[in-house]
């Protein structure tokens, strides 16, 4: 006798609970078993495919991971989704193509066909769609303007899918995923950029797993933040930098643990994992270049004329300065000197170490006498980081000199370490069952006792504002319906996520425009909350529902909500 199946899985916290696809079991297909049980009754065994679904778009730049042979080596081609996708089981379960929206550059609306994948380890399916970009690039040949024109699609699409994942070469990788970890402002959602030492199209890949990988993790964690997914890792796009032109590991992130590995499960570091924590809503900064920014790495016997050289480039306002092990740099007052002329000048001077591991600090006198003339200390960021920061924050007319200076030791995306920060973590400490942290915070949710509710999240070794209770709701749905904007704001500021849905498929906003609660609707649209796709049909529906019945208030929340 065959053994009993395992018990299913417990799902992962921080789960996307109640995405539902709208594909239900009506009429039996040709190709449900039919099985007679010899007692007169015939039984339709359908399979069952009520099973939730995300829905992501893969954003194609290019890069190996979609490259193919040719007679000058490897080449970028088009038509991914359909070449290399369409024909392997594990990125296409074999449905219905159900055409999904997607926003295109020129603003109109396209029906794009879909791939799903089969069933996950936790009962959820990944619905994509592909779009391409025209051209695609080798990852040495994007800047800023591709930079701009990956953060531009995910603006349009932001609020038709669940997460975005974005193929791209390993070469510039981590400059891409750090720059768009600092274009984008109140990330709800996950966006990870991942590519490939070798492409999809070679028997031997590590294409397959790479994306894979991104898909699942952008498909079922609530990770709101721009990654880098590699070789069964995800590390902070602005933690990331590419040290292996060789291996399959080609990515670390020697400064920042990974935020989550995967293997035959998937663990997420959630202590390490940023969220919101004002309440704004989504925004991309699109005014961004590099041309204005240098990076400089100091040698034994650089000359003090290179220096000067470079800080006279015409209109250079930035410049990395790459210095030896805690961040020194040659004693010659000369490039001492040529340093100062140019911060004088108004140029930003940040100083990164070329180490891998490390940050850079005033241990020697050689690194205070480069603070002395005003060079920043940039901590323990990548180039990369540094480098795309500093070109966002230069792009930002509102912000001085001096402003940005201050903000290149700041973090600002989780980018540095900032030297009071301190991690608490309880590797080993037996947690508390969420679940009853979660009924506490129901009550105190339902007595309005703001106090208590700082108590409950404070004492909790979880981010217990993600997850879901036993009815299916996170604690923010439960706050989208109470009385008073207390709770909800404080939700919020602590980095409650606007989009999860609970077990009905349902986003706190929704709740709160169907309970009539106008304020809250308010301030969960401030804080970048949209109705999701699927709840859009409804949501008309019960705005004309209010409107013919009298309802003003109501109606105005749907209005407001965006039905
Ligand atoms: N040259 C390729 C690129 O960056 C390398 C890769 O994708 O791994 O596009």
């Amino acid at each position: 006798m065959a053994p009993p199946p395992p018990p299913p899985p417990p799902p992962p916290t921080e789960f996307y609970n109640g995405f539902r696809s709208n594909v239900t079991t009506a009429a039996p297909s040709p190709t449900a078993s039919t099985f007679n049980l010899n007692l007169g009754i015939s039984l339709n065994v359908e399979p069952v495919d009520n099973l939730p679904e995300s829905r992501v778009l893969i954003i194609m730049t290019g890069g190996t991971i979609c490259m193919q042979r040719s007679e000058n080596g490897y080449v970028p081609a088009t038509g991914f989704l359909d070449n290399a996708l369409r024909p392997r089981p594990s990125f296409n379960d074999g449905s219905p193509p159900k055409p999904v929206p997607v926003v295109m550059e020129d603003g109109k609306v396209e029906m794009m066909d879909t791939l799903r994948t089969p069933p996950s380890k936790y009962s959820r399916r990944v619905r994509f769609v592909g779009l391409e970009f025209n051209p695609l690039l080798d990852s040495s040949s994007i800047n800023a303007k591709g930079w701009v024109k990956i953060a531009k699609t995910i603006e349009r699409n932001y609020q038709l899918f669940d997460s975005f994942v974005i193929l791209h070469g390993t070469d510039s990788l981590a400059y891409t995923s750090s720059a768009l970890s600092f274009m984008i402002n109140n990330l709800g959602k996950p966006v990870i950029l991942t590519g490939s030492q070798a492409p999809m199209s070679e028997l031997h890949n590590d294409a397959t797993d790479n994306l894979l990988g991104s898909l699942i993790i952008a498909g079922h964690y609530m990770i709101p933040e721009v990654c880098l997914f590699f070789n069964h890792k995800l590390f902070r796009g602005n933690r990331a930098t590419k040290t292996n032109a060789h291996d399959f590991a080609a990515f670390s992130s020697p400064n920042h643990p990974a935020l989550a590995k995967v293997g035959i499960s998937t663990t997420v570091n959630w202590g390490f994992v940023r969220r919101p924590s004002r309440i704004s809503p989504f925004s991309v900064q699109t005014d961004f270049e590099t041309s204005h920014v240098a990076c400089l790495r100091v040698f034994p016997g650089i000359l003090p004329q290179m220096v000067r050289g470079v800080l006279q480039l015409p209109g250079l306002r930035g410049l990395i300065l790459e210095t030896f092990g805690a961040g020194n740099a040659p004693e010659d007052a000369e490039l001492t000197d040529a340093l100062r002329d140019g911060i004088e000048r108004g140029i930003v001077v940040v100083n990164v170490t070329q180490c891998q591991v490390g940050t850079v600090s005033p241990l020697y006198a050689s690194a205070t006498a480069l603070a002395r003339a005003g060079v920043v200390f940039g901590l323990d960021m990548t180039t990369e980081a540094a480098l795309t920061k500093l070109s966002c924050l230069l792009a930002n007319p509102t912000l001085s000199a001096p402003e940005i200076r201050k903000l290149m030791s700041r973090s600002m995306r989780g980018e540095l370490t900032e030297q009071s920060e301190i991690h608490f973590s309880h590797p080993n400490a037996e947690l508390p069952p969420a679940l009853s942290s979660l009924s506490a915070l129901g009550y105190a949710i339902q007595d309005q006792n703001l106090d208590d509710i700082r108590i409950i999240i404070k004492e909790s070794n979880q981010f217990l504002l993600n997850q879901f209770d036993y009815s299916g709701n996170t604690p923010l749905h439960i706050a989208a319906i109470s009385p008073g904007l207390g709770i909800l704001r404080e939700f919020l500021s602590q980095g409650a996520s606007v989009h999860l849905r609970n077990r009905d498929g349902r986003t706190p906003l929704f709740l709160a425009a169907d309970a009539g609660k106008l304020e809250n609707v308010r301030l969960l649209k401030e804080s970048g909350a949209h109705l999701h796709a699927e709840e859009s049909e409804m949501a008309t529906m019960l705005k004309k529902r209010a409107a013919a019945a009298g309802e003003e208030v109501k109606r105005t929340c749907w209005d407001l909500a965006g039905a």
